[in-house]
């Protein structure tokens, strides 16, 4: 199969850690080279955010990714770029008209606002009959809800999602509290699929180096430093912990930006220090900036538990991650954490917004190595047993055969050129309603 992917903001090629960067760009990576090494031909559409970057460029695994002209050639905050779509629509559209060998056979789109560049896409092509699958990644309803006010989605955001999701002909979610939001937006369950996200299993195993702790016990947190990602829960915990009697503790906190940002310039690393410095904890709270992929598994090797404890989270790979390596996870019972950490036997779940059990959670698995142990061990199993890549890819590929299958029996009536809206006219209605 020829396999467009559209990802709008989150490139393969991007480094992880920064506030756009996580567990998309990681997806969008991962699913396309393994859906290549199954011998597909995938190319990944993303925006161009730097003028160097060449048009073209043939990644690891065989995937192609195109930088896409739309909107200016710099880094734009995600929340900003929804003007951008219709541009960034044609522009793939222009590519396949110009590369008749990269013309898809179906497209799968990543995060909303791909959603509606890649219907642009379509329809500017005349590819009525070529099926659409949506991954949104995460739910502007469910930012909303968590976030209010602090939360800078475009207002549009909210209508168009629901319209992203009748457009596609199935929508991949990732895991099954995603199927509820789904369907909360109105959207049918019959037409959502849930195939989990991923991970690296070459990269992150329990076997090989672990960064030395110099006799300190170790708490990591891993993810983009923004506040939904609850890392100061984590700091509150470790200053319980420590009027509980255990001051060999130390919480190493990595992502964010370059260490020198940071270390002085983040607001949220900024906000984190000072929360350290008043429970008295600043001399265990490290925070190490933005980590290359290939050092994780050392530093998540070197850890007691890996706490995981975001406000709401659409699936975190982050705890597979962990697992991947034999470690133990503490999760906030929250999105996707629900189906990939088994409570009791290859973590701990806490409520979320919940210090105090995160404390005691923590204070079992540091006081009994054997538990830990186990449910590590544990851990590495399950994530063996069903979050490989490979796994991944061959269970999206069913998916995609169903509903090629689909498309070809539904013929013109149903198809993309019946139903598909394009980014002006839902813009448009959107106005009208307004
Ligand atoms: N990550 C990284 N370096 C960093 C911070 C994060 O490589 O400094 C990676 C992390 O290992 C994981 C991804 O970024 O693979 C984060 O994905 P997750 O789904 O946990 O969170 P998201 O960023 O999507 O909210």
């Amino acid at each position: 199969m020829k396999i467009s992917m559209v990802s709008e903001h989150a490139s393969p090629l991007a480094a992880l850690g920064g506030v756009d960067a996580g567990g998309q760009n990681v997806h969008v990576a991962e699913l396309s080279r393994a859906l290549a090494a199954r011998g597909h031909s995938v190319t990944v559409f993303t925006r161009r955010d730097d003028p160097h970057l060449p048009e073209v460029v043939e990644a690891d695994g065989g995937v192609t990714v195109v930088h896409v002209d739309a909107g200016p050639p710099v880094a734009v905050p995600k929340d900003e770029l929804l003007p951008h779509m219709t541009e960034l629509g044609l522009g793939i559209a222009a590519h396949w008209r110009a590369h008749p060998a990269r013309r898809p056979d179906l497209v799968h789109s990543h995060f909303w606002m791909s959603g509606l560049a890649a219907g642009t896409a379509l329809r500017s092509a005349g590819l009525d009959a070529v099926p659409l699958l949506h991954t949104f990644h995460a739910l502007g309803t469910v930012k909303r809800r968590h976030q209010g006010v602090l939360d800078t989605s475009p207002p549009e955001r909210t209508a168009l999602e629901p319209h992203v999701g009748r457009e596609a002909d199935r929508i991949i979610a990732t895991c099954s509290d995603e199927v509820d939001e789904l369907a909360a937006m109105g959207l049918d369950r019959d037409r959502v699929s849930v195939v989990p996200c991923g991970v690296d299993l070459r990269l992150f195993d329990p076997e090989g180096e672990a960064e030395e702790t110099g006799g300190k016990r170790r708490i990591v947190c891993v993810g983009r430093l923004v506040p939904r990602k609850g890392v100061d829960l984590v700091v509150h915990a470790l200053a319980a912990l420590t009027a509980e009697g255990f001051e060999d503790v130390e919480l190493h906190v990595v992502g964010g930006g370059a260490e020198e940002a940071c270390l002085h310039t983040d607001p949220e690393a900024r906000r984190l220090r000072d929360l350290a410095q008043d429970l008295g904890v600043a001399d265990r709270v490290v925070l190490r900036g933005q980590v290359p992929r290939e050092e994780m598994p050392a530093i998540l090797r070197s850890a007691r538990l890996v706490a995981c404890t975001p406000w709401y989270e659409p699936f975190g790979i982050v705890p597979l991650e962990a697992m991947a390596c034999g470690v133990p996870v503490v999760a906030a019972r929250v999105g996707g954490l629900q189906d990939t950490v088994v409570p009791e036997r290859t973590g701990l779940h806490v409520e979320p917004h919940d210090p105090a059990s995160l404390a005691a959670a923590a204070a079992r698995l540091l006081s009994d190595p054997q538990l830990a142990r186990r449910l590590g061990a544990a851990g590495t199993e399950r994530v063996r047993a069903g979050y490989s890549w490979a796994t991944v890819a061959a269970r999206t590929e069913e998916v995609y055969a169903e509903v090629r299958g689909r498309a070809v029996a539904r013929g013109g009536a149903g198809g993309l050129g019946g139903h598909l809206d394009g980014t002006e006219r839902a813009l448009a209605s959107l106005r009208d309603q307004v």
